[in-house]
């Protein structure tokens, strides 16, 4: 059971809207996966995309949902 618990990491990332700092919680089993949030302070649709960089850390990187269009 050691290594089967969830990995729930918490990141902090800038709204590409009104670039607060906002704090998100990212399961690390989801990496590479794409998920949209509502930012905590104006409510917009931030896009995430989470990956694993070489040393199995996660990384965040956000856009507006704009640019997906
Ligand atoms: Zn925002």
């Amino acid at each position: 059971m050691a290594f089967s618990t969830t990995q729930l990491q918490q990141t902090k990332v800038g709204c590409p809207y009104c670039g607060e700092s906002i704090e998100v919680l990212i399961d690390a089993s989801d990496a590479d996966q794409q998920y949209i949030e509502d930012c905590q302070v104006c409510c917009r649709p931030i896009v995430f995309n989470v990956s694993l960089d070489v040393d199995d850390q996660l990384y965040v990187s956000v856009r507006s949902e704009d640019d997906a269009y």
